[in-house]
């Protein structure tokens, strides 16, 4: 299990890739490659693949191409892409001509031999270039290459295996190393019919936050809808209760139900991040969610509301309502408010954080399989 922790790379060429290819040698000269800050970022933020830069750039230091002209663009490249959260893990630049022969240019790997280690896992790394030397090196390396803007290019037989993906945008490289967005959905529908409830609701766990749950009790759909919204679930449902009774069995059974389809569509929670929190503050009111699927149910409940009805609403149902979420879907869950707030404010914030932490434990960590417990099973 130890290879599962080595460290991926991405190693990525620079003239053709983060800019156009010319002579960079002035500020005007750079001109940055579609996107490239929108894809990179991404798979900053998304995934754990360490950037390296590995770059030829022939001749600095002559009087067609002086260092000082190299240097200062070069850092303002660097430096607009650490300003969006794009920091290279190393940057390697080799300064030679074609005929010194160095084992630094490209194919040659010399500039970046060190990642042929056991601590990195070239299987799973990439190199994104825009021409064959970049896929010859990748070759070498044992990892494979993202062709970028090289429609002429012909790519030779020897080198079909190597080369992942030839594409015109960065965007779809990133679509590429960033797994949510080529697993698939986690989903489950639920139908649920008792002598008090009828209820049908279907979950995109790897939604955008779209649809909602219709149960004819106005201040509890605008509650869901925050659900819905702040959980970024796809997540559609109709609830017919015995309004003439009370709320009481509506509210219950649309939590049971939405914690059964939480609960079916999470599966055996593989790569899933299992823990979520998160603190909302609205106008007066401050919430508090912790959620962990354990696959225990936990109830913890410290917020009081200062009304006993909001609107039509029995303010003692909101607690029912995470406590039957908690037995169905069977996870823990801890919802706290400071107090004194308007009762609106607070349920609202309530449901937001809820929402938002359930959220962070569903995310899936891209590229890990494994159940995140030590008993193996969640
Ligand atoms: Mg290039």
């Amino acid at each position: 299990m130890a290879g599962m922790d080595k460290k991926k790379v991405l190693f990525i060429d620079r003239d053709g890739v983060i800019v156009k290819e010319r002579q960079v040698d002035t500020y005007e000269s750079i001109e940055y490659i579609p996107h490239v800050f929108e894809a990179l970022r991404e798979i900053s933020r998304k995934t754990d693949y360490l950037l390296v830069m590995v770059s030829n750039q022939d001749g600095v230091g002559t009087s067609a191409f002086t260092y000082e002209g190299f240097q200062g663009p070069a850092d303002r490249i660097f430096s607009t892409l650490r300003g969006e959260g794009i920091v290279f893990d190393e940057i390697n630049i080799d300064l030679s001509f074609p005929e010194d022969n160095l084992p630094t240019r490209k194919p040659l790997t010399g500039m970046i031999d060190r990642y042929r280690s056991a601590e990195y896992d070239m299987s799973s790394s990439f190199m994104v270039g825009d021409r064959l030397t970049d896929m010859m090196l990748a070759e070498s390396m044992g990892c494979r290459g993202f062709l970028l803007n090289a429609d002429e290019l012909e790519v030779p037989d020897e080198l079909v295996s190597t080369v992942a993906m030839k594409t015109g945008s960065w965007l779809d490289i990133a679509g590429y190393l960033i797994p949510d967005g080529t697993l698939p959905h986690r989903t489950a529908a639920v139908v649920r019919n008792t002598k008090e409830t009828e209820i049908s609701l279907s979950v995109d766990i790897d939604g955008t936050g779209e649809g909602r749950i219709e149960t004819s009790l106005g201040f509890f759909n605008h509650m869901l809808d925050q659900v819905v919204r702040h959980s970024r679930f796809d997540i559609a449902g109709n609830v017919k209760g015995d309004l003439f009774v009370d709320e009481h069995h509506s509210v219950e059974d649309t939590a049971l139900v939405l914690g059964e389809a939480v609960r079916k569509a999470l599966g055996d929670k593989r790569g899933i991040e299992r823990y979520g929190y998160e603190i909302v503050m609205m106008d007066d009111t401050v919430a508090t969610a912790a959620i962990d699927f354990s696959g225990r149910p936990e109830f913890i409940w410290d917020v009081r509301f200062s009304m006993e009805y909001i609107g039509e609403f029995p303010s003692e149902l909101i607690r029912h309502f995470f406590r039957s979420f908690s037995s169905s879907a069977c996870c823990n869950l801890y919802l706290s408010a400071t107090e004194g707030g308007n009762s609106h404010h607070t349920a609202e914030a309530v449901f937001k954080a809820f929402a938002r932490a359930m959220r962070k434990a569903v995310r899936r960590i891209p590229g890990d399989t494994r159940v995140q417990s030590t008993k193996g099973v969640l």
